[in-house]
């Protein structure tokens, strides 16, 4: 399949890429790592007349420590997470689950901006921001604005970023000591999780259970009243609805929610210093 015809504008500086979207547009559309915008231009579901390429943004690309904090740039790719030491030692649930994002080559191409602000639900990356309270900085013509995760996915495929902003950090707190894991079920090793679940602490996310990347807010409250792992997985498929397809029907979803909710749990407690 072949996009329809567009114009193509490499972007040099931030300042740059916020110029030439604010003289495009809804014309126009931001390029980090293209691999889930361009399956959409060659689907055409998404037609933008102009491309501004965000590739040679280099300076928006690292992992750095600031404080308690870590903060990484959005044209970060998902392959940099992964083997990074610094998130390896400070927020090792990030750098798991990156590795878990589709293949070798779908990791040396996508960044972890470009995955955040597509909102995809099915998406890993999302519900790991939501697991580790994540604050998302973006940057439009009047500055710079932090966006708290659970602000930021707002419905299908849908975020709190404006038209005329960029992502351009996402910060979050060291929590080496923090029970974590990441439970994703797929049906071949380099899928799109069927069901996936995030666990920093005593914060839950789901993947691909509702319209939006979501936090699992009545397991959060039932480990807080003290409930089990296991009490507490019961209330995964709370407040959600997944997909109902023929290859995973929403009820089948529901379960494995439950199942992976219950693993994400004993895990984290395993792993908590
Ligand atoms: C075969 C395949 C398998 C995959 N498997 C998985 C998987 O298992 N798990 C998973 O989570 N993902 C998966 N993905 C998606 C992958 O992680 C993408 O890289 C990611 O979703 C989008 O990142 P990108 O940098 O490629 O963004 P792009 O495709 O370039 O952009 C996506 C959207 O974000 C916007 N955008 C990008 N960067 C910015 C920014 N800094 N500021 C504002 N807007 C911006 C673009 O305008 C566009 O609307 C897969 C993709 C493919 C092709």
């Amino acid at each position: 399949m072949i996009p329809a015809a567009f114009t193509y504008k490499k972007a040099g500086s931030v300042e740059e890429a916020l110029s030439l979207l604010a003289e495009h547009g809804d014309d126009a559309k931001l390029l980090a790592g293209g691999h889930s915008l361009l399956p959409l231009m060659k689907l055409r579901l998404a037609v933008p007349e102009v491309l501004i390429d965000l590739g040679g943004l280099h300076e928006l690309s690292y992992v750095r420590e600031d404080g308690d904090e870590i903060r990484i740039g959005a044209l970060t790719r998902h392959h940099d997470l992964e083997h990074s030491e610094l998130l390896a030692r400070e927020v090792p649930l990030l750098a798991h689950a990156a590795g878990t994002i589709g293949d070798p080559q779908v990791r040396h191409r996508g960044t972890i901006g470009g995955s955040l602000v597509h909102g995809d639900p099915a998406s890993d990356l999302p519900a790991v921001a939501l697991a580790l309270d994540a604050v998302l900085v973006a940057q439009g013509p009047s500055g710079r604005r932090e966006i708290p995760a659970t602000e930021f996915f707002t419905d299908f495929f849908e975020t709190a970023l404006g038209e005329d902003e960029l992502l351009v950090e996402i910060r979050v707190a060291k929590n080496p000591a923090q029970g974590w894991d990441f439970q994703k079920f797929t049906k071949r090793a380099i899928d799109w999780a069927v069901v996936g679940v995030a666990v920093a602490g005593d914060r839950v996310a789901l993947v691909n259970m509702g319209p939006a990347p979501m936090r699992a807010r009545g397991v959060e409250e039932a480990l807080a009243s003290g409930a089990s792992p296991a009490e507490a997985a019961e209330r995964a498929a709370e407040d959600t609805s997944p997909p109902d397809q023929a290859s995973a029907t929403a009820d089948y979803r529901k379960h494995l929610a439950k199942v992976l909710v219950r693993r994400a749990l004993e895990a984290a407690a395993a792993r908590r210093a």
